[in-house]
Order: C-alpha cells, then structure tokens, then sequence
C-alpha cells in the first residue's frame, strides 16, 4: 500500500468586500471589468494568461501591466482561489484536495494520471461544482447529502488552478505550464444546475488565454436536465456525458428522480440535438451507465437499451457500482457486467467498462462525497479502492 501524506493548511482566505475577486471571471466578463475601470478589454487576456498561464495572482508581478493599472487592481481587485484545507499525493500520482469555501463547506476534487507509457501522460481532474446534489439519486453518495450551495465559478476553476499549480511550486513563472490534459465536471453536484458559473469556467478550461484545453477533453456530465442541454451547444463546445443508468422510465425514476420531470422521451431528444443539432457537429454523447446487482444490469436491460439508444451516436461507459455505507445497491459481477457489455457491442454500440487508471477516474468522483462527510473513515476506503484498482490494472497490463 503506497504511503499518502496529508497536509494540514490554515482557514481560507477571506476576500475582502471592496475587492473583486478576478479568478472564475470569463473573457468577456473581464472585459467588461477592465471597462469599468476606464481600461481597454484587451488587458482581460493579458490577466487571464497571467493568472492560467503563468500562476501569477499578484498584481505587481503583471509587468505588462501599466504601472497605473497594476496599482489599479492592487486597490480594487484579488486573485483568490479556494483554501486547500488537506490534499494527499500518494506515490502513485493520485493526487486529492479538499477545499473549505465559504461559509465553511468542503469540496473534494481528484486528479488521476494515466499510466504515462500507455497514454502520454494524460492527467484528468474530476471537478465538483456543488456542495452536495438537490437531484437524490438513489445510488449516490453526494446526493444523500443534499443539497447545500452552489460553488462560484472561482470556486470552480479555482480547483483546476490548484490542481495545476500542485505541480509548479518553486518553478518561476516564466517556467510555469499547465498539467492537467482532461477534466470532467463529474465531482460533487450537477453542473447543469449551476449553469452560469459552469459555463464560465469551462470557457476558460478551453480558452487559448487560459487553459488551451482540447473541447474534445473537458466533458460536462448531466443526470438530464433537459432544458440546459439544449443551451449548452448553444453557450459553449465541450463533451457531454449523459448519466442514463436506466433503459425504461419507470427504473429511471426510481434511481435518478430527476427523470420524472424529464422522462426518457426528452432526454433521448435533447442527447440527439446535442449531436445532430450542434452547430459544432459532434461525433457522439458518452452514456454513463452504472451497474447494478440485480437492478439494472440483466441481458434485457441490456436490450432495452440498445433499442433507447437506437442510431444516437454514442460511447457507453458502463461505470461498476461503488459502494457506500448503508447503500441499497450492491455492485454487478465481472461476468455479469462482460455479459451485458457484449449484448451491447454486438449491437454495433461501443461500450467500455470503467476499469482502467485514467477512466477510473469518474467512478471514483462518484464516491467524493464520502470523504466530505466523513473523512477519517471513508477517506481510508477511498484510498483503498483508488489503490486496488490501480494494482488490479498494472497486475493486468
Ligand atoms: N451530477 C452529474 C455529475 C456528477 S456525478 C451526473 O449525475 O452526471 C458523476 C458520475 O458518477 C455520474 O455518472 C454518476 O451517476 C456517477 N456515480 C454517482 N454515484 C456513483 C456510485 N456510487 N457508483 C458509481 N458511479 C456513481
Ligand atoms: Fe446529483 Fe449526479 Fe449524484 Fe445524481 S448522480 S445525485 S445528479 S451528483
């Protein structure tokens, strides 16, 4: 068992009510304030490479800046990101952060490189974008929680800032790149709930002002809110992730509720808009399927779903349960979750069991809450499973 520090740091940093925290803003937003400040809105993309691209947060650091805006913003503004309460490196390269934002909450965000050798070094962070979920899905953790507050979209990215500068400490600023290569909106919370503060964030994940990140490698993952699916194509180019779960309404109500508002019928339309419909022509949707015992996981499900899925194109992730203290669910077998993967790619679907390092990634987002709620113990299970399945994939490879 590899060995993971923890770190202890101090409270978070209040911001101060006179100052406007830069960080989360988009380009256009800060345009807008460099306006307000009788400046051109081309200075926004002069900060934003300052602030992404380089991990400068002080303004007297900004020499491109005039002297008159740098004191400016030293007045009026800060750059201020979450306060990392405990963050564990383990040897591996797992890495995790838990962040206390205000009002005292914490968040988690999990970063798992892939194997270097297999996949170039792919480093993906899974990003929460609420403190806990108001949408209760029977098999989640975060939504047991409930539903306690929107992040900010500083909040937000502040997590992949963090995140990026874990690897840069001691470097200078000239020196300073970025390292995380994917990020998936699949932590705590459902993004499309906290749309405006979402949008601005992946705005800057795929800014070549700010994190220059491929739209092919930022994925949004929504449980189905229908009505903000369509707007998303329309507001901004990233992946979408649709957690499905269940092929037949009345088994979707029962584990993800929000489908009684947005039945099956909806969703499938706005997943088929999502491609055909987008002006950026997408190649497909990812299916996000979780696979329960006895639940949702026979050869007629698997049936069931291919006839949803009918010619949408699609990817499906099929995504083995993990468990949770007093879960009502138990995890499928191996044999059982090979058996409906084949039903699947006999159909001619393309579907993966969420197994490896890198795409093991999501399955252990869906867990994030447990360390929140109780970290001692849940944090050592979370090891745990982070640990087994890596030894499971270097025994295989
Ligand atoms: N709210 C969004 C994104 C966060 S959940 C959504 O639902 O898509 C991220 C992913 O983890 C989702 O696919 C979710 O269904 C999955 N997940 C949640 N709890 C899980 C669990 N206990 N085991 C496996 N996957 C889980
Ligand atoms: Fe919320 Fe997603 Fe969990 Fe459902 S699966 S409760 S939408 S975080």
């Amino acid at each position: 068992m590899t060995k993971i520090p923890l770190v202890h740091t101090p409270e978070p940093q209040a911001i101060p009510e006179s100052r406007t925290n830069l960080l989360g803003m988009s380009q256009s937003e800060l345009g807008d304030y460099f306006k307000t400040l009788g400046e051109k809105p081309f200075r926004a993309t002069q900060v934003m490479k300052w602030i992404y691209q380089h991990g400068v947060t002080d303004f007297t650091q900004m020499t491109n800046l005039s002297k008159g805006l740098r004191d400016k913003l030293v007045e009026h503004a800060c750059v201020i990101a979450p306060e990392v309460v405990h963050r564990e490196y383990s040897d591996d390269g797992t890495r995790k952060w838990v962040f206390k934002v205000a009002g005292g909450s914490l968040v988690e965000t999990v970063l798992i490189p892939a194997d270097d050798s297999k996949v170039n070094g792919r480093k993906t962070l899974c990003i929460s974008s609420q403190v806990g979920c108001a949408l209760d899905c029977s098999f989640c953790s975060t939504g047991k929680q409930g539903f306690e507050r929107d992040l900010t979209a500083a909040e937000i990215i502040g997590q992949l800032w963090v995140a990026n500068a874990s690897y840069m400490e001691g470097v200078d600023s000239s020196e300073w790149h970025n390292n995380v290569t994917n990020v998936v909106m699949m932590g705590m919370g459902e993004p499309l709930l906290n749309y405006k503060p979402v949008v601005a964030s992946m705005s800057l994940m795929i800014s070549d002002h700010a994190y220059g990140l491929s739209k092919r490698r930022v994925t949004l993952s929504t449980s189905g809110v229908v009505p903000k699916m369509y707007d998303l194509y329309k507001d901004i180019d990233v992946a979408l992730a649709i957690s499905l779960h269940a092929p037949n309404d009345e088994l979707r109500n029962e584990l993800v509720p929000i489908n009684k508002k947005y039945p099956l019928e909806q969703l499938m339309a706005a997943a088929r808009a999502y491609v055909f419909d987008n002006p950026r022509h997408k190649k497909h949707v990812t299916i996000e399927y979780v696979m329960l015992a006895g639940v949702n996981d026979s050869d007629e499900h698997a049936e069931q779903l291919v006839a949803l899925l009918g010619d949408l194109p699609s990817k499906i992730n099929l995504i083995p349960f993990n468990p949770f203290p007093h879960a009502p669910y138990g995890r499928s077998s191996n044999n059982r979750i090979h058996t409906f993967s084949n039903i699947l790619n006999n159909a001619g679907f393309v579907s993966t069991i969420r197994q490896t390092r890198g795409d093991d990634i999501d399955a252990a987002c869906g867990q994030l809450v447990g360390q929140v709620a109780d970290r001692t113990r849940r944090s050592a299970k979370w090891q745990q499973s982070v640990k087994e399945r890596l030894e499971t994939e270097q025994a295989n490879s």
